[in-house]
């Protein structure tokens, strides 16, 4: 059978790891944990850094087509396994969503604005910061994720003190806006420029980690909703990208000023790889976000994915593990239309995702109604 392979060994990795096994294929993983999501599930795990020519040398001689699930993967070793074998994204494409500053730029050309911004890589750049960007936040233009990295600023001063305790590095300054919702379109695109799309989820975050994610056509107005997938799609055709790609987009409160000059729709930020809020896609579509991904790697047909349920997905973080004790599977397991997806992850910290529940129903009422039960039932804040 062909072997596919993957960098990198969180939840993600191990969840295309699971679809790609369905399909018949081999699968290696390439992290540097002894034991990790995806190594556990995994035909073979080669446990090395990220860029030991060794591990990168057994993975391309193992593997027909390798593909990534972080996207802090250094793009140094995209390029090694590009040169040998198809390697989905590219290290191009992961280059740029791995860099805000030259995100932001790509992200422009979508047809929908990104919020104001200024890069700030000196102190002449800190003074020359624009009055009208604050409030805004601060954000690291590498390396961040579920919020870290990010600071929240009023004031210059506290621009000031803020890009200090980042150390200087450069980030970007985004303005605040006043967010009337979040959402995201995930799009897969294969080596032939074909394109399929999932409609865009609502989601909602807290502390900056995705809490959760409603999925159901009555989201979004369709004209919205449209313009999101639009903008999704021209970011994969213009990066060229092959893979799964999700696009976070804010929606702006109606009424505000910044609506009036920007649009309804702001785009966030870029994925260059499947993504916490279409993990509703693996128990309410007819095709995964992960059998998408597995489908463009390895060149297969791609067809619209149709959804089939209304669902809502809540995100298990390590706090509900209080003092190691377990949440209480078997009470949510008792309700309608639950799926449990547990990562196999053994230490249970405090904001890691541990695992998400996704709660499929025939209508979206119902599928609040039950999400809202689990959530009570586990300790989650409703929502
Ligand atoms: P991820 O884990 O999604 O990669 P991240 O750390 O890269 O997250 P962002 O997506 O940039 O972070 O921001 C996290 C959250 O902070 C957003 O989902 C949104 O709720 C809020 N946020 C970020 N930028 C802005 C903004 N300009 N105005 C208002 N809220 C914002
Ligand atoms: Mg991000
Ligand atoms: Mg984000």
């Amino acid at each position: 059978p062909t072997t596919l392979g993957v960098m990198g060994g969180g939840q993600l990795g191990r969840m295309f790891v699971q679809a790609a096994q369905i399909m018949g294929y081999f699968t290696v993983v390439l992290d540097p944990d002894v034991i990790s999501p995806a190594g556990l599930v995994s035909h073979h795990h080669i446990q090395t850094d990220y860029l030991d020519p060794q591990g990168l040398v057994q993975l391309m001689q193992r593997c027909a087509a390798i593909t990534t699930e972080f996207e802090n993967v250094p793009a140094g070793a995209l390029v090694t396994l590009g040169a040998a074998r198809p390697t989905a994204p590219s290290a191009d494409a992961v280059a740029i969503a791995q860099d805000r500053i030259q995100e932001k730029a790509h992200l422009a050309r979508s047809g929908v604005p990104v919020a104001p911004y200024a890069v700030i890589e000196s102190a002449a750049d800190l003074a020359a910061v624009a009055d009208d960007l604050l409030p805004g936040i601060l954000k690291t233009a590498r390396l961040g994720y579920d919020g870290k990295g990010q600071v929240r600023v009023g004031t210059r001063a506290e621009l000031a003190a803020a890009w200090k305790a980042l150390k200087g590095v450069p980030c970007v300054l985004e303005k605040m806006l006043p967010l009337a919702a979040e959402c995201s379109v995930i799009v897969a695109r294969g080596w032939n420029g074909e394109c399929v799309h999932f409609a865009p989820q609502r989601n909602l975050h807290r502390q900056g980690i995705l809490a959760v994610t409603q999925a159901y056509e009555e989201n979004m107005p369709l004209a919205l909703s449209q313009q999101a997938v639009e903008a999704a799609k021209n970011i994969a055709n213009e990066l060229h990208y092959v893979g799964v790609l999700c696009v976070e987009f804010f929606v702006l409160t109606e009424g505000s000023p910044e609506r009036a000059s920007l649009g309804a729709l702001v785009v966030n930020e870029m994925a260059p790889r499947p993504h916490n809020s279409g993990h509703y896609t693996l128990d309410a579509c007819d095709l995964s976000q992960f059998d998408l991904q597995v489908r463009t790697l390895a060149g297969l047909p791609l067809v619209q994915p149709r959804q089939h349920s209304a669902a809502v997905m809540l995100n298990l973080l390590g706090d509900l593990w209080v003092n190691g004790v377990t949440p209480r599977w078997n009470a949510v397991l008792a309700l309608p239309g639950v799926h449990l997806h547990l990562y196999g992850k053994l230490q249970a910290n405090k904001g890691r995702k541990m695992g998400h529940l996704t709660v499929t129903a025939a209508s979206a009422a119902q599928a609040n109604a039950t999400a809202l039960q689990a959530a009570s039932l586990l300790g989650v804040e409703a929502f």
